[in-house]
């Protein structure tokens, strides 16, 4: 899938990209959309992203006073609902809402720009959030933004994560397609072994 990582130069300290660039993505890949929405009062535009092309809209959990109305407001436009947590936020956070979610990203650095370093708190939050998914018989997805590299994803993986967002260790690479294989690769090989 391809992740968007939507800023808003309000929420996080810097300004990406919008709908256009999104209804532009629609018109070029069939790949799933996966936008994240690193942006103040995310409700105001989620129909715009999901008329856009995005088939996943994840919202952060610290942007919005009412996550319970935003995240039903997403799966009402149409696309599935994903939260986001940054890393001083707690996984308790989202106790009343993991029925709503089709998705929890953890943020694995603070949100806001590319190439930064992994910070191993999230190992945490991946593992309780894989016992709450399961203790509650819920099947959401849990997906890490940040740092994912070759040298932190097997932790990564053996922690309990099933969707790896990747930036620079892809696009910083000569050639991002072989990058995508050696990531998989260990992800895979860690859960293996794990399981
Ligand atoms: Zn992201």
């Amino acid at each position: 899938m391809l992740h968007v990582d939507v800023m808003d130069g309000h929420f996080v300290p810097n300004i990406s990209i919008g709908v256009p660039v999104v209804e532009s993505l629609r018109r070029s890949t069939d790949l799933f959309l996966d936008c994240h929405l690193m942006i103040s009062n995310p409700d105001a535009y989620v129909g715009a992203f999901v008329e856009a092309g995005a088939q996943n809209v994840t919202i952060h959990q610290e942007a919005t006073d009412h996550l319970h109305r935003s995240l039903r407001l997403i799966r009402d436009s149409g696309a599935r609902a994903g939260v986001a947590l940054n890393p001083a936020t707690p996984v308790e956070t989202l106790e009343h809402v993991l029925d709503l979610v089709d998705l929890v990203l953890v943020m694995s650095v603070n949100p806001g720009f590319g190439g930064q370093k992994f910070l191993p708190l999230a190992l945490g939050k991946l593992e309780q959030l894989a016992e709450l998914r399961e203790s509650l018989g819920l099947d959401f997805k849990i997906q890490v933004d940040g740092g994912v590299a070759l040298d932190t994803i097997s932790d990564i993986s053996r922690a309990g994560c099933d969707i790896f967002v990747a930036g620079s260790s892809i696009f910083g690479t000569p050639d991002p397609a072989k990058a995508v294989e050696s990531l998989k690769e260990r992800a895979e090989a860690a859960r293996a072994i794990h399981v």
